[in-house]
């Protein structure tokens, strides 16, 4: 029988967790701490929702300009926390249907962010997650209107060309297939999510921050939804967190006063990447710079320490983890038959993912329990596959990308063992 072990490669490098300096300050010594989370849906700016097939602007990517600006690693510095720490940013990178018809593809916003600044993101300790609008082009009965809809259903109903479940996975495998990451952390695109959509999530990313729900209570900044009610605290896996969008002072201080009784808060909050470039008018900067001052102003009158941290590491620094374990799978390819075969321990959360290029498409596709319990399994239809790509993350956001590989170079390498 041929066997591969595939090559594997570790890809957690972007969410860089650093050791805190300590707060040794005796007021803070009662509360717990509030841990801020900025997250930046990251797009492109001035989409046209009626018309099918256009150019993108992309221009808030360009050097000097207002995400280049929200780089800086000088003016994160001029926000520090209570523990010396700069300001750190959890960029939602958003894949776009709506510019399919384009030569940009489905990955352009993502991959143009990456292609820039790829490399400042480890030394500034933000983290990438994925953002994606759930749309297609149709007729909305709602509406009334043929465009670039929002989609409200999942539950494999056909749209444009894909079924909305079969839109979201191609979206998912087309982000960490081109970018060669897996994303632990999600915002939704409208904040839209129906219980299909949440139970899907619940096997692919662990941390959540769609919540700016009226459903949900206000003060509920963290909590695992029910598999019959996303709104409602219940039993599947994700982390559901709060993140506001209006400057709310309101709310800050009643986060800040729930971490003065003692316990770990997460504070988060979220804008765009729209608007001038400007640097005294960066959005990015100026929401940032506003939040700021409200963080200074409680933690000093209600002494309470806060931390700027990623979306990974808030959720983990509640649960007392500072530095999660490192996370592989081992993958091996069937070439005889033609299966995947991942096996993992108990840190995998939810599924593996297997990405598959067949021509210009990405489609993706969950891997299914083995007679082994702790190993995954998917058949590759290999007359068509041109190559693919298994990925993971841990349940403390930890992420695996091995691949991609083809079932002809997987058979050679194979045979030379
Ligand atoms: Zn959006």
């Amino acid at each position: 029988m041929g066997r591969l072990i595939l090559v594997l490669s570790f890809a957690a490098g972007l969410a860089i967790t650093e050791s805190p300096r300590c707060d040794t300050s005796s007021q803070h010594k009662a509360s717990g701490v509030v841990y801020i989370v900025f997250c930046v849906d990251t797009e492109t700016d001035g989409f046209n929702y009626g018309r099918f097939s256009q150019s993108l602007n992309l221009n808030s990517f360009k050097k000097g300009n207002i995400v280049d600006q929200a780089l800086s690693s000088t003016w994160r510095d001029s926000l520090t926390d209570s523990f010396d720490e700069s300001l750190k940013i959890s960029w939602f990178l958003m894949t776009i249907e709506g510019y399919r018809p384009t030569s940009h593809g489905i990955n352009a916003v993502a991959g143009e962010f990456l292609r820039m600044f790829s490399d400042r993101i480890p030394k500034l300790g933000d983290e990438i997650g994925w953002h994606y609008h759930h749309s297609d082009w149709y007729h909305d009965s709602l509406s009334r209107k043929t465009g670039w809809n929002m989609i409200r259903t999942f539950s494999g109903r056909i749209y444009n060309r894909l079924s909305d479940r079969e839109l979201a996975m191609s979206h998912l495998a087309s982000f960490v297939y081109h970018n060669r990451l897996y994303p632990a952390s999600f915002r939704a695109g409208w904040l839209w999510e129906n219980n299909d959509f949440s139970n899907w999530l619940d096997s692919v990313i662990p941390f959540d921050y769609s919540n700016n729900w009226d459903a949900v209570d206000e003060q509920l900044f963290m909590y695992h939804p029910s598999t019959h009610d996303l709104f409602t605290p219940g039993d599947l896996s994700r982390s559901v967190v709060r993140a506001i969008d209006a400057v709310d002072s309101a709310y800050v201080r009643s986060m800040f006063e729930l971490a003065a009784a003692g316990r770990p808060v997460i504070l988060a909050y979220y804008t765009h990447n729209y608007g001038s470039t400007l640097p005294r008018n960066n959005a990015i900067k100026r929401t940032a710079r506003r939040f700021h001052e409200l963080f200074c102003r409680y933690s000093d009158s209600l002494g309470v320490p806060f931390q700027y941290s990623t979306a990974s590491e808030a959720v983990n620094r509640t649960r007392g983890i500072e530095m999660p374990s490192e996370y592989y799978l081992s993958v091996r390819y069937d070439s005889s038959s033609g299966t995947l075969y991942a096996a993992c321990d108990s840190l995998t959360f939810g599924v593996p993912l297997v990405c598959v290029r067949i021509g210009e498409e990405i489609v993706g596709s969950l891997m299914e329990h083995d007679t082994d319990a702790n190993v995954w399994r998917l058949r590759l239809d290999t007359a068509r596959v041109d190559s693919f790509l298994v990925a993971g993350v841990s349940k403390t956001g930890e992420t695996f990308v091995c691949g991609p590989c083809t079932p002809s170079n997987a058979t050679a390498q194979n045979r030379n063992r």
